[in-house]
């Protein structure tokens, strides 16, 4: 096994001082630092080679291009183990992909389906869907968690009925680290004929993940949360998904013709006549429209280039690792973590022990305001983050308002678990004498 301390000075961030005091970052949830060498890679990439990608034909094109669908295949096989066409979407990040396989199914819902959501979720993973419930009078059905927030199989055979079209839920909780049984999950969605649709946004570079395996419909993950840059996301689509994606996000590259109305070009002159204004008033079944008939149909505009190279070369580093390493570290780390339910008057959201479950670690204080506790951290170096972190109803599931959260990535160790503990316990001593 590799010992993942070295790969801590990858993270330069991790060195800095805050109010004297080195920094402890337990936010990766939100967002994951960044190694040096690869943002450094990247730059070079930004600063001699930078290119649009697929437009030119120039050499710098070319080999962008290249870069960038090299990088995609190396993401695909990281979560599938396996490359190939036309089955992972570039987006912007894993909200966007969300929204957008929400959006697949627009025009396929009516008023008698059903959409099924567990309290688990994160808001990206029940807005996109509650819009389509709006737009197609398709109903959504919750989901009900145990009493440590985790999905269970029997509370999903519980709701779903061969109404069911879709059911989409979180690979793992961003507030609870609970690990659901997906693949069980993904068996029993698809015997009632209904899709699954994985928000995998806090388990791509925390446990090993494998779509395919998995057998999931949809999946959507962020570059962000997993080392990599923001505006980069990802929506992992099914062949037939891709084939039967209706043309949403519509524009440059997309097509490979458009047929005008003959009426657009009056007889002796080619520029729309404004003479002839009535000839020039379309209608859209006026028009053809040829779209492309690979994922560059869904892909409009000019995407994340450098970002997406820049991730190419992240997963590198993380293969590098080895996920297996990093899974059996950010363990080792919860373990410790999961110690905080010791301290008088703290209450763990999540499962308690180590099982099923990942570095995500909330938690509430009897006696102190989650924001009151996190600007104590704050003052010590700690970075975690306060308040519902976009999960408002399993909030209410446990009957509070906020929580505190910390989490765990590749490059922490025991002084910064230690570190958080004894933050938590001066903060108490505080808030009680105080
Ligand atoms: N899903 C889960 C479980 C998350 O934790 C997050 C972000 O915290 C998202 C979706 C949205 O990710 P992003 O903000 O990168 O789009």
């Amino acid at each position: 096994m590799k010992n993942i301390s070295q790969f801590r000075s990858y993270f330069p961030e991790i060195e800095t001082l805050y109010n004297n005091k080195p920094l402890v970052y337990l936010d990766t949830a939100a967002s994951a630092l960044k190694p040096k060498t690869i943002i450094e890679a990247a730059n070079d990439f930004s600063l001699k080679k930078y290119s649009n990608i697929s437009r030119g034909i120039s050499h710098l094109s070319a080999n962008a291009t290249e870069l960038y669908e090299e990088s995609r295949q190396k993401v695909l096989k990281f979560v599938t183990g396996q490359t190939g066409e036309n089955k992972l979407l570039i987006t912007s990040g894993a909200t966007a992909s969300l929204n957008m396989a929400a959006s697949y199914y627009y025009n396929k819902l009516s008023f008698q389906d059903e959409i099924l959501l567990s309290l688990a979720e994160h808001h990206s993973n029940i807005l996109p869907w509650i819009e389509l419930s709006k737009k197609t009078g398709a109903k959504i059905k919750w989901i009900d968690v145990n009493d440590n927030g985790e999905i269970e199989l029997p509370f999903v055979a519980e709701k779903i009925t061969s109404k069911t079209r879709v059911v989409s839920l979180t690979h793992i909780s961003n507030i609870t680290g609970s690990i659901t049984p997906v693949k069980d999950i993904a068996r029993l969605v698809h015997k009632v004929g209904a899709d699954f649709v994985l928000d995998a946004a806090q388990s791509v570079g925390h446990i090993g993940v494998d779509f395919l395996d998995i057998d999931c419909d949809m999946a959507a993950f962020s570059a962000h949360k997993v080392y990599g840059p923001t505006g980069l996301g990802f929506l992992y689509c099914k062949n037939e998904i891709i084939e039967n994606f209706p043309n949403f996000f519509v524009g440059g590259g997309t097509v490979d013709d458009i047929v005008l109305p003959p009426a657009i070009f009056s007889d002796s002159d080619l520029s729309i006549n404004s003479k002839n204004k009535d000839k020039s008033d379309c209608r859209s079944y006026d028009f053809k429209l040829i779209y492309k008939s690979d994922l560059a149909r869904l892909e409009a505009g000019t995407p994340p280039i450098s970002q997406l190279i820049t991730f190419g070369l992240v997963i590198d580093l993380l293969n590098n690792i080895g996920l297996k390493n990093i899974e059996i570290h950010e363990k080792y780390l919860t373990e410790s973590l999961l110690d905080l339910q010791k301290i008088d008057g703290i209450e763990i959201l999540g499962p308690k022990k180590i099982n099923n479950r990942i570095g995500v670690v909330s938690f509430v204080s009897q006696n102190i305001h989650p924001h009151d506790l996190g600007q104590f951290l704050d003052d010590l170096g700690i970075v975690c983050r306060v308040g519902h972190n976009c999960a408002i109803p399993i909030h209410k599931r446990f009957a509070v308002s906020s929580s505190t959260r910390f989490s765990l990535g590749l490059y922490n160790n025991k002084n910064d678990v230690e570190q958080a503990i004894n933050g938590v316990k001066e903060a108490q001593k505080f808030f009680l004498l105080g």
